[in-house]
Order: C-alpha cells, then structure tokens, then sequence
C-alpha cells in the first residue's frame, strides 16, 4: 500500500521541518552557484540566511516560463555539467524552449516518487503498464517509464498513436494499467468500439494514469464506464520533473502534492499574495530536493485550490482539486501545451493571411483555426483557396506538433475587437 511508508505519512511538523532545512539549502545552493538567481535574490535584497522560517519563502522572488528561456541552455545549472545525465524540454513555447536538466539522484528521486504514485493507486510488480505518452524530449512518458520499472512493473513503451498496434499489444501481453491522455483514451475506447471489442471482457485492463491535460470528473467516470476500470488523475509539469508532482491516492479525492520534494504555494495570481485556505490560486511550486536545476517559486500559472482536511488513505501531503484552468492563455489540445501566439506567429509570415483570426476549441484532442484571408487576395469566393489552406494548416502543425482544422474566411468576418482581443474561443466543459 505505501512505497515509502514513512515518507509519505511524515507527520506535518517534522516534514515543515524538513522542509525548511531544504529550503535553506536550496536558496544557499542557488545563491552560490546560480549568477541568476544571485543577482535576482541581490536585487530583492535578500540573502540566504535570511529564510529562518518557512514563511520567509514569501521574501523569495518568483520564477517564470521567461527565466528558463532566458537562461536556455545551461544558465540555471548548479552543478557542474559532467553531473547533468538528462535534458528534457517543455512544449508550448515560442521561440527558444524550456531546457531542464538532471543528475542521476534528481531522476531517481523522481523515479521513486511515481512508484509512489503507483502504489498508492494499487499496482504492483506484476502488472503491466501500457505507456501511451509520447516518448521523446517530454517528461511524460520516460519519468512514467523509469518509476514503473522501478517499482518492477513490466513496461510496454508503445507512446501514443498507431492504435491498432496498441490494441494489439493490450490483448497479447495482457496489460492491465495504461498512462494517457484523456482525449486519446476517449478516442481509443471508440476504436475499440467500432472493432466489437468489449474492453471489460476481451481485455485484462484495471487502472488508468491520466492527466497532461484538463478534464472533468464526467470526462474520468466515461472513460471509466467505457473500459470498465479505475482512472487516477496524474498532474506534472516538466519544470517539476514531469508526472509524479501530485497524484490521487485510491480515495479519488484530491491530488495528493509530494510536499518533500516541491513546497507548495497557492497565490493570487494577480497580487502574488498566498490565497486564504481552500480557495482558488494559481499553484506555485520550490524544488526542494533537485541538484541539477533547483528552481524557486515556479509560477505554473495552473488554477486550483487546496483541500481540506486528512486524507482517509494516511498520507499526510496535501491535496489539491484537479486543475481549474490556467492563469494565462495557454491551452492544451492532445496534450500539447499552446499559446495562441505561436499560432499567431505562424499566420503573420503566410501571405495572403490577414491579422484577424481565432482557435476555437470543442474537445480535448481537435482545435479550428479561423482566420481570415487578406482584401487583396479576395475575388469573391474562398472555395478556390485550397493551397493556401493546407499551407496554413502544415505550417500550424510544424510549428506546434498538433494538426489544426482551418477556416479561411473572407475579410471582415470576425468580429474587431476593442481592447484585448479573444484569439481563443474555449467551448470545454469543465
Ligand atoms: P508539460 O510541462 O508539457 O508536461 O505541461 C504541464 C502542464 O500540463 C501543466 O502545467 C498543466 O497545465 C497541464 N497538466 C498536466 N497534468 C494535468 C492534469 N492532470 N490536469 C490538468 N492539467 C494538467
Ligand atoms: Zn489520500
């Protein structure tokens, strides 16, 4: 039931305590070794051995998406590099990525965290776990895959995609645990369907992992309904390691935070200033355990609330509500990260485009770019206009990795708007 026992029901004041000794040694660390965030603590006026107390974290300056760019590719490195044995990068940016680097206790430190997440959800050695993320620069499916094996999980490494073959390999090895997406779960059990493939007989499947993307509690109970087992919603980021950051236990009622590793905050998003108890904030997260690439106060700009309360299961690490939305206007379709700027990018250097656009969003795994077409290139009629359509959507798909439907409108369709403009029309429920 427990993978580390004692880690994971800590009582809370000797975890503070922990803690605020790795705190200290994180902002000693990053002080001493990062020019970055030395001069970002000098310019703050503070000095490491100003952090007395867990509280003093709020003295700390945020770190942002912009600061890992700025120092992409080695800038906010604290050791010296013969110890860095993995990169990953995040999706989602524009211009130069998010470069995160790790030694070999930071991966096994994060490999040990999702075999926490895994037991605690009821796998075991002996189960096997289909990994359905895509494997590659993302965290998503290696940090799955090294905490799995770990744990002594037989590990199918099929990525996403090519669903047949995923078929195939569910019914031959008899896998009993998958880790996915939501949108591609939902798109795999209408496969299933339409081949008279009932999963609760014709398959051995127990459990899902699922998160890289917002879902409702309607979207879990379908896919559980659907393929007749038990889904966990997995929350990660990449600047956090990736999966593993928070996890539900097997109550289903909360994402327990693994508060020894990464100090939680929840703020206002607009102030920075810590939300009252259980209300809604943007999450705010301190490594307090990475050697590689310790970062302090992450804006991750995710919404969602704290929890109440203990949890049934004995873990004593907080819990937070699945994640509400975002803060910024990043939106994620087949659980890839996208700003509408990167489309917008996209569009301003095609000629015949003109600046008005709009991404319109109806499900999780399909997003409609609607832009109109330039005054000049307008005789009438758009129909015609099929090479620069699928210009548009080559150029929409290299830039961001996710194939967009587009719409070629003629000019003056969309509405001008006063003010900000409202590049991204989100019609998800949840
Ligand atoms: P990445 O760094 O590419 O792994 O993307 C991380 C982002 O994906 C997070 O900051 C969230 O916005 C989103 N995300 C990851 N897991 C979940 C989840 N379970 N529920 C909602 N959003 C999630
Ligand atoms: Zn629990």
């Amino acid at each position: 039931m427990f993978w580390q026992k004692q880690a994971e029901t800590i009582g809370r004041k000797t975890l503070e305590a922990f803690q605020l000794e790795r705190l200290q040694k994180t902002v000693r660390a990053v002080y001493d070794k990062v020019p970055f965030y030395k001069n970002k603590l000098n310019e703050a006026g503070i000095k490491p051995s100003d952090i007395k107390s867990l509280n003093d974290i709020k003295k700390l300056p945020f770190s942002t998406s912009d600061d890992l760019r700025v120092n992409y590719p080695y800038g906010m490195l604290a050791v010296p590099r013969d110890n860095v044995v993995r990169l990953h990068t995040s999706s989602g940016t524009t211009g130069k990525p998010k470069a995160l680097l790790f030694t070999r206790n930071d991966l096994d430190n994060s490999a040990q965290l999702i075999a926490r997440c895994l037991v605690m959800t009821g796998t075991t050695k002996g189960d096997v776990l289909q990994n359905m993320m895509t494997y590659g620069l993302f965290t998503g499916a290696l940090v799955m895959h090294y905490g799995a094996e770990k744990l002594g999980v037989l590990v199918i490494p099929s990525g996403s995609g090519n669903t047949v073959r995923q078929i195939t390999l569910m019914k031959d090895f008899n896998t009993t645990v998958i880790h996915i997406t939501p949108s591609y779960a939902l798109y795999i059990g209408a496969v299933l369907k339409e081949k008279g493939i009932d999963p609760k007989k014709d398959l051995q499947l127990r459990r899902a992992y699922m998160g890289a993307e917002p879902y409702t509690e309607e979207t879990r109970a379908r896919i559980e309904n659907m393929f007749g087992i038990d889904v966990y919603n997995s929350y990660g980021l990449t600047e956090m390691n990736g999966p593993g950051v928070g996890f539900e236990c097997a109550e289903k009622n909360g994402i327990h935070i693994w508060e020894d590793m990464f100090l939680m905050e929840i703020i206002d998003p607009e102030t920075g200033k810590e939300v009252p108890e259980g209300e809604k904030g943007e999450i705010v997260f301190t490594t307090l355990q990475r050697e590689a690439m310790p970062i302090l106060r992450y804006r991750t700009r995710d919404i969602t609330r704290a929890a109440a309360g203990r949890c049934k299961c004995g873990r004593t690490h907080r819990r937070i509500s699945r994640i509400i939305g975002r803060s910024d206007d990043m939106f994620i379709v087949r659980g890839v990260n996208i700003f509408p700027q990167q489309i917008e990018q996209v569009l301003m250097g095609i000629r015949g485009i003109a600046e008005n656009y709009q991404i319109v969003l109806e499900s999780y795994d399909e997003m409609t770019v609607r832009v109109e077409i330039s005054k000049s290139l307008y005789d009438g009629n758009i129909e015609h206009l099929l090479e620069l359509k699928a210009t548009v959507t080559d150029r929409i798909r290299g830039a961001v990795m996710v194939k967009p439907k587009v719409e070629l409108l003629e000019p003056g369709t969309l509405p001008v708007s006063e003010g900000k403009a409202q590049r991204v029309i989100d019609n998800r429920t949840l």
